[in-house]
C-alpha cells in the first residue's frame, strides 16, 4: 500500500511505466503469453512462479487496475471481475460452500438478494437476512456453527440504508468469520470499510468508479488482515491442500495478505471465467483517475436537490443521509463524513400516477435502470424493476408506489433543480 493521499492514488496507483514505456496503461489485448520452455510454464501452473499464461485467469491490464483499487481501499490484493454480480458471488463462494451458512443485511441490491436467496441457495449455501438496524442480540442470534461470512452494503442500493460497519465487523470477528462489504455506492473516496473492521470489500465498478456508463465490471479487494489459519476448521478451502494445484495450501503459501485473492483467481476465475476484457479495465481506469474529483460533486448536487425537494409542497418525503431529518444522518456523519453518494429517493404526492407524470416531464434526467454516472437519471421502481409487485408487496419491500430514485449527475445543480421545478409544476 502506498502512503500517498487518495487523490494521488486515484491518478497514479497500479501502474508505473519504466523508461520509454507508455505513460497510459497499455491494453494487453492478448489471450495468451509466450514462454521459452515447458518447465517455465509448468512453474506458473503450479503457482511456483508468478506470471501470465492465459487471460481467463489473469491479464496485466486488469491486474494494474485491480492494484490501483487495492491501494485506494487500503488492501493487500485485488482482482477484477466482469461484473459486480460476479464479484459478490466469488467473494462469498470463495469461503462458503454447500452446507455452509452466511448472514447478510436484508437491505442490499436486488440482484445480490436474488443471487443469495435463489441461486446460491440452489448451490446449497443458506442465507439469513437480518435488519441492518437490528440489535447486537438479534445479530448474535443469527449465527450458526456453520456460518462462514457476514455481508452488507456500506450504502444500500436502492434503500440508501447505511451499514454500521463496526457493529457487523465486531459480531463477525467474535465468531471468527470475515465481514464482506459491498462498497459500490460510497467508493473508497467516501468510505474505506477496512478502516472500520471489514475484511473483504467488493465493488460494482459499473457505477461511480467507471462513472460514465461505459463498462460493466466488478472488483474484490482483500484487507489482508483476516487470519484464516486461526479458524482453519471453518475455511478448509484456504487452509488445507488444493489437489487441483498440486497440494498447495493457500493460507500457508500466500499468507493472510494473498491467500483469498490467489484462491479466488486460481479456482473460481479458472473454473467460472467471469473475467473482464482488458479494454474494459482500461475504460474503468479512466474513470478512476477522476473519481476523487467527481464524488464530491455528485454529493454536492444530491445534497442541494434533497434540500430543495424536502421543502417542496408536492413532495411527501425525501430519503438522503445528508439531511438531518434522515434516520441515517448520524451513521453517515461517522462513516461518510465527506458525503455519501449522489442517489436520492423521494415520494411524489399523488402516488404512482403523479410520480410517472413528474418523470415524463423531466428534460435533463433520463429514465434509466442505471445509477451513478455523470448524467442525471431517474427510475420509478414500481412501474419498472418492481412492476410485478402489488401495492402491499411494494410497501413491504420498502419501495412504495410513489418512490422516485434520482441519481444526481455532474450537471449544474441549478439546472437540475430548475428541471425538477418545471416538472413538478406540471403535475
Ligand atoms: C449494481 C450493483 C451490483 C451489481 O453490479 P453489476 O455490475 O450490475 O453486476 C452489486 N451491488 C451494488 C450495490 C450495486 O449497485
Amino acid at each position: 500500500m502506498s502512503d500517498y493521499r487518495m487523490e494521488t492514488k486515484c491518478v497514479q496507483s497500479g501502474y508505473t511505466p519504466g523508461n520509454g514505456e507508455p505513460r497510459q496503461i497499455p491494453i494487453i489485448q492478448s489471450t495468451t503469453f509466450k514462454y521459452a520452455t515447458s518447465e517455465d510454464m509448468g512453474k506458473l501452473f503450479d503457482l511456483e512462479a508468478s506470471g501470465y499464461f492465459y487471460s481467463r485467469l489473469q491479464n496485466p491490464t486488469c491486474d494494474a487496475v485491480a492494484a490501483k483499487i487495492a491501494d485506494m481501499e487500503g488492501g493487500t490484493a485485488a482482482m477484477l471481475t466482469s461484473s459486480g454480480q460476479a464479484a459478490n458471488f466469488y467473494a462469498v463462494f470463495n469461503i462458503a460452500n454447500a452446507g455452509d451458512h452466511v448472514i447478510s443485511s436484508a437491505s442490499i441490491y436486488g440482484g445480490t438478494f436474488n443471487l443469495f436467496s435463489v441461486t446460491m441457495k440452489k448451490m446449497g449455501v443458506e442465507f439469513t437476512f437480518v435488519d441492518p438496524n437490528c440489535s447486537d442480540e438479534e445479530l448474535e442470534a443469527a449465527f450458526r456453527p456453520n456460518t462462514r461470512a457476514v455481508f452488507g452494503e456500506t450504502i444500500a442500493n436502492p434503500a440508501l440504508t447505511i451499514l454500521d460497519i463496526e457493529k457487523f465487523a465486531k459480531a463477525a470477528h467474535a465468531h471468527q468469520v470475515p465481514l464482506i462489504v459491498d462498497n459500490t455506492f460510497a467508493t473508497p473516496v467516501n468510505c474505506r470499510p477496512f478502516e472500520w473492521g471489514a475484511d473483504i470489500v467488493t465493488h460494482s465498478t459499473t457505477k461511480y468508479m467507471d462513472g460514465h456508463g461505459a463498462q460493466v465490471g466488478g472488483c474484490i479487494v482483500d484487507s489482508g488482515k483476516f487470519d484464516w489459519m486461526a479458524a482453519a476448521d471453518k475455511f478448509p478451502g484456504l487452509c488445507t491442500p488444493d489437489m487441483s494445484y498440486h497440494g498447495i495450501t493457500y493460507a500457508e503459501k500466500f499468507g493472510k495478505e494473498g491467500a483469498f485473492i490467489t484462491k479466488c483467481t486460481a479456482q473460481l476465475m479458472r473454473d467460472f471465467g467471469s473475467t473482464p476484457a482488458p479494454q474494459n479495465a482500461f475504460i474503468l481506469n479512466l474513470g478512476l483517475e477522476s473519481l476523487h474529483v467527481r464524488m464530491p460533486r455528485h454529493c454536492e448536487n444530491a445534497q442541494a436537490i434533497a434540500e430543495y425537494l424536502e421543502k417542496h409542497p408536492k413532495i411527501s418525503w425525501v430519503n438522503y443521509s445528508g439531511l438531518p431529518s434522515s434516520p441515517y444522518y448520524k451513521l453517515a456523519q461517522k462513516y461518510l463524513p465527506g458525503g455519501s453518494c449522489g442517489v436520492v429517493s423521494f415520494g411524489v404526492k399523488g402516488g404512482r400516477d403523479a410520480a410517472g407524470a413528474f418523470m415524463a416531464a423531466l428534460r435533463l434526467a433520463a429514465i434509466e435502470t442505471h445509477v451513478a454516472d455523470a448524467r442525471t437519471c431517474c427510475l420509478h421502481p414500481a412501474s419498472s424493476t418492481h412492476r410485478q409487485m402489488s401495492e402491499e408487496e411494494l410497501a413491504a419491500a420498502g419501495v412504495p408506489g410513489d418512490l422516485v430514485r434520482l441519481s444526481c449527475g455532474l450537471e449544474s445543480k441549478d439546472d437540475l433543480i430548475a428541471d425538477i421545478a418545471q416538472a413538478l409544476e406540471k403535475i
